[in-house]
């Protein structure tokens, strides 16, 4: 996006979201951000900010009145322990956002749209396997994702190609790969395993008490992304021309055990991981970067070791914030 546009981005008072308004105002470009709430830890650089429930049509009219871009981010979402117990809520919620918002977009005549996926989409029956082959985007269908929020995902992903097909909207659809960084949720029930470990970990080196807590047996995989990466990843995309989906995440798998080490040594303490019943979604998952190299001529490239310092640190300070504030 060389010239300066009007952006929309929805689910801007989230994770993502917040993040990519800043990158977008230091582009130059004119930025709405919409979502049900403000961002929690920072102010919003957007140049206008509307609490709009994207559910209803009306709202998604009014928040992409005037747009030629749009980044939808918004949906109902968390990590595991969210996801697997929320599947009614979930497709409700997701399914007519996204429906209406891309409605919403086409009617407003908006040019390019891009729909935040995620590889939730990918079938159940390929990441049975802690060492799992990574997943190319091909590998979707046949299609049987675990959750409602990979299969409602899945579901928008088909609804945007017809957008895509019968509108002439610009699109691109980004599956996303376990995204971490500062300024996420990092409590409440909603936060997913890299937040949820620097909080249990930084709880543990605040009390002494050096137990931590890990759904499972910690030896299901995954592969996480630095938020600036996939900002930036999100900033090659839309100036590419791929307009079918494509993984946007990192392609180094750890396991949730090894995690959890790498969070205790940037915080210099020593844990005894306790192996608890829980959610622990599919047993293994990777991104195959092939594709991500060939079209953005780039990969994420911020190391585990570096992503996790900087959040530590950031949720380790709230953390100490908060207990402050209850002392008051
Ligand atoms: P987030 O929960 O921090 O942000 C989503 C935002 O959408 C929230 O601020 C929420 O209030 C808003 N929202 C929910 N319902 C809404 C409604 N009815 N109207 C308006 N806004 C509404 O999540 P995130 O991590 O920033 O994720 C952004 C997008 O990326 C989501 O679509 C998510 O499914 C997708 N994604 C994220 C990851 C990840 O690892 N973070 C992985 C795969 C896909």
């Amino acid at each position: 996006m060389s010239t300066s546009r009007k952006v929309l981005v929805s689910g801007a008072g989230g994770f993502i979201g917040h993040h990519l308004v800043s990158d977008l105002k230091a582009q130059g470009h004119w930025v709405r951000g919409v979502d049900l709430k403000h961002p929690e830890y920072a102010a919003t650089e957007a140049d206008e900010f509307s609490l709009l429930d994207l559910r209803e049509i009306e709202c998604c009219l009014r928040a992409t009145r005037g747009i030629d871009t749009v980044f939808a981010l918004a949906a109902d979402m968390g990590g595991m322990g969210f996801i697997s117990q929320n599947h009614s809520q979930i497709f409700y919620n997701n399914a007519l956002i996204n429906l209406h918002t891309l409605e919403a977009a086409r009617r407003n005549g908006v040019e390019r749209y891009l729909f935040s996926s995620s590889a939730c989409i990918y079938p159940e029956f390929l990441q049975q396997d802690a060492d799992v082959r990574p997943l190319r985007e091909e590998d979707a269908y046949p299609a049987q994702p675990q959750d409602a929020y990979g299969w409602e995902k899945l579901m928008s992903e088909r609804v945007a190609l017809h957008y895509r097909d019968e509108h002439a909207i610009d699109m691109r659809i980004a599956r996303f790969h376990n995204i971490y960084g500062p300024l996420g949720t990092w409590e409440g029930g909603r936060e997913k395993a890299p937040a949820a470990l620097c909080r249990k970990i930084a709880a543990a080196k605040a009390t002494g008490n050096t137990e931590v807590e890990i759904w499972g047996d910690g030896e299901q995989t995954r592969s996480f992304c630095y938020i600036d990466d996939c900002v930036e990843g999100l900033r090659r995309l839309m100036d590419s021309n791929r307009s079918d989906p494509i993984n946007l995440g990192q392609d180094r798998m750890v396991s949730i055990n090894e995690l959890a080490d790498i969070i205790a040594a940037v915080a210099g303490v020593s844990i005894v991981k306790k192996h608890v019943a829980g959610p622990t979604g599919v047993r293994g998952r990777n991104s195959d970067n092939t594709l991500l190299r060939e079209v953005l001529n780039w990969e994420p490239a911020i190391s585990l070791e570096d992503g996790l310092a900087r959040t530590y640190a950031w949720i380790e300070s709230q953390a100490g914030k908060k207990t402050a504030r209850t002392a008051d």
